[in-house]
């Protein structure tokens, strides 16, 4: 076996252990909670030793990188996940590729996804972005915007909200990510009653490398993660 498919196995190892260990302080267990495997920092070679390793979420923040992997390794059983900033001119090739878009992060975005889901006959899957940290250079919304947002978006066609998003702010420490990752469980748990019934708020996609064991204790059941699955390998 390749040499990267084994360094990625073991760092994969420990991350799920880690997972699994945090889930449990949470009352839940490894299987409650996703592994996005950030491949960010690699071309598809070094993403088909991941899916080679054992994982088939795939995460990408560069909708023409994901476009090219999505393409590249179309012969594999993976499911795609858009995690970055999508330009609504890079919506239409970007939804046919994908499981999951994770950063729902303006109106005009979702609305565009509705429209071009519609125009494709599929239904895209998404989850909201929201700026808990309120980091002025962060996408997402406002937590005091959501409950309208939910209104607006819950009649849009061809599409299905699955639950939230958020990054810590890139200045928090750990007491800081905890406390953001709390407020958008909080958040979450109060828009349960005003949630429209087409809406599902089940997922929080939360935590990366740094703060992903916070997070799931904090109720994230979706972690995006890069770095920590590539410790050892050089990135070109
Ligand atoms: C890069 C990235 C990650 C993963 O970050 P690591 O620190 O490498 O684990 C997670 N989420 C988003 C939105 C990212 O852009």
């Amino acid at each position: 076996m390749d040499d990267t498919v084994k360094i990625i196995e073991t760092n994969l190892a420990e991350v799920r252990e880690r997972i699994a260990r945090s889930a449990e302080a949470s009352g839940r267990t490894a299987g409650d909670v996703t592994l996005v495997a950030v491949c960010k920092y690699f071309g598809s070679d070094i993403t088909t030793d991941v899916v080679e390793a054992g994982c088939r979420e795939i995460g990408e923040n560069r909708p023409q990188v994901l476009w090219s992997k999505a393409s590249d390794l179309s012969t594999l059983d993976v499911r795609f996940h858009q995690i970055g900033h999508l330009q609504r001119n890079k919506v239409r090739r970007t939804i046919t590729c994908i499981d999951l878009l994770h950063a729902g992060d303006s109106l005009r975005l979702i609305n565009s996804v509705s429209a071009e889901s519609v125009k494709q006959g599929i239904v895209t899957r998404l989850l909201i972005e929201v700026n808990v940290s309120g980091d002025e250079n962060k996408h997402g919304f406002n937590p005091t915007e959501l409950e309208s947002v939910l209104e607006d978006i819950a009649v849009l066609p061809n599409i299905n909200i699955q639950g939230m998003m958020a990054m810590a702010g890139l200045e928090s420490d750990a007491s800081n990510a905890q406390r953001e990752f709390a407020q958008l469980r909080e958040l979450r748990d109060r828009l349960f009653s005003v949630c429209p019934d087409n809406v599902s708020l089940k997922h929080l996609s939360m935590g990366m490398t740094r703060d992903y064991e916070l997070a799931i204790r904090e109720g994230a059941t979706i972690v995006r993660i890069g770095t920590a699955l590539f410790e050892g390998i050089p990135r070109v």
